[in-house]
């Protein structure tokens, strides 16, 4: 007889097969058990006919790849464990020293800063285009130029660039594009469908917004559609060993089924306040896709149409140049729902003051000259949130 500590480990027992229920199992790995010598050395990490080792996917992780895929219209997906680290994984997958890749003014902070810094150490360089402007993006792609970053619409200052334009000048040109499609989240526009002329290279999404849906997990996906280029980017996965826990997953594959109708709710609620602040004296403007004067508001009514769940639930707007920072931060404080905190796509409103002198190389002449606040609106009820918004600008006024 084996020793019990030997039993506990190699017990003979098997639950039986055929257990079914609403939500997905939790499977764990580092390790995968290979039936023999054979099926360890003919398995094939780099697809979804087996299990080789927890990194390259268990069936959790495979489901969550393929809702993604569904959700998005791609292909194939790799998981990362953040948004960022989707970007980055991106750029280390197919820049070398010497390439070029070009971002928007206005793309996400962060993705900026690893191109300015991190791939410039690296001898990849970069420049900024201006996301309004496809004429400038087209005079920018030269011999060097790799890849063409993407945003709609673009971080904090809510433009909506003229998507179909800038995709067909990379096609032109034959530059690989890659879109930062956390805002559209699959849901707003498909950035793969060729129909209204889109159909780009590569999709990546910070899972930790709207998927996620809680403020409480951190992953990101990248989505593509061409098993080449898939596979340039599984290989640069594998060599960085960035995998992704099953928890997480999990928690992700529970918030999907509700994705579709938060983000048509964060829609509304977001319209709603961005209405309401277009009266208020105290804001000089108002930035969100849905309104006529918001910079870019063809382009997106083109590509998402007017109904809600067309846009994600954020708006930003721009204080009178009257007030000072030190007001602005002061309304800021005097919120009550709306919590200060990075990131969206949670059930909790959000706000956050941004210098934007600072993080653009030039202030755009579409906006108002005064301090920008940026809103993530949770799934509070809408007459709360304008009431706390009415609250605090009043406070500005004392
Ligand atoms: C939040 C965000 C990211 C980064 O996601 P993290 O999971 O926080 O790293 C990337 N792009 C956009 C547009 C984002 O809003």
């Amino acid at each position: 007889m084996r020793d019990k500590t030997t039993a506990l480990i190699h017990h003979s027992y098997q639950p039986p097969e055929g257990f079914e229920s609403p939500q997905a199992g939790v499977f764990k790995a580092s390790t995968v058990i290979f039936p023999n010598v054979q099926a360890m050395r003919e398995r094939n990490w780099k697809d979804k006919s087996g299990y080789t080792y927890g990194l390259h996917g268990t069936p959790t992780t495979f489901l969550l790849e393929e809702r993604l895929c569904a959700l998005e219209g791609g292909l194939q997906c790799v998981l990362t464990p953040s948004g960022l680290s989707a970007i980055s994984h991106v750029g280390l997958a197919l820049l070398q020293p010497g390439d070029e890749v070009l971002i928007p003014d206005n793309a996400y902070g962060p993705s900026r800063d690893l191109a300015a810094q991190t791939f410039k150490g690296l001898g990849i360089t970069h420049q900024l285009y201006d996301p309004m402007d496809v004429a400038d993006l087209r005079r920018r792609i030269g011999p060097k130029t790799r890849l063409v970053w993407l945003e709609a619409a673009g971080s904090v200052t809510m433009e909506f660039p003229d998507l179909i334009a800038q995709v067909r000048v990379c096609r032109e040109r034959q530059v690989l594009c890659a879109l930062d499609n956390t805002w559209g989240a699959g849901l707003a526009f498909q950035p793969f469908d060729l129909a209204p002329g889109l159909g780009v290279d590569i999709s990546v999404h910070a899972l930790t917004k709207y998927p996620s849906g809680g403020g409480d997990v951190l992953m990101g996906s990248i989505i593509t559609r061409d098993e080449g280029l898939h596979l340039r980017i599984k290989l640069c996965h594998m060599h960085l060993g960035t995998g992704v826990g099953a928890n997480d997953a999990e928690l992700i594959l529970r918030s999907l089924p509700s994705m579709a109708l938060r983000y048509a709710a964060h829609d509304r609620t977001a319209r709603l306040l961005a209405e309401h602040c277009l009266s208020r004296p105290e804001i000089a403007q108002v930035l969100h896709p849905a309104l006529p004067d918001s910079p870019g508001h063809a382009h997106w009514q083109n590509l998402c149409g007017s109904e809600p769940g067309g846009a994600a639930g954020l708006f930003s707007i721009v204080f009178d140049a009257r007030y000072s920072q030190a007001q602005v931060d002061d309304f800021c404080n005097a919120l009550r729902l709306f919590k200060l905190g990075y990131s969206w796509g949670g059930p909790m409103s959000l706000v956050v003051p941004y210098e934007l002198a600072r993080m653009r190389t030039a202030w755009p002449t579409h906006l108002a000259k005064g301090t920008l606040v940026r809103f993530s609106v949770g799934l509070e009820s809408a007459a709360d949130l304008q009431k706390d918004l009415d609250q605090a600008l009043a406070t500005m006024h004392r």
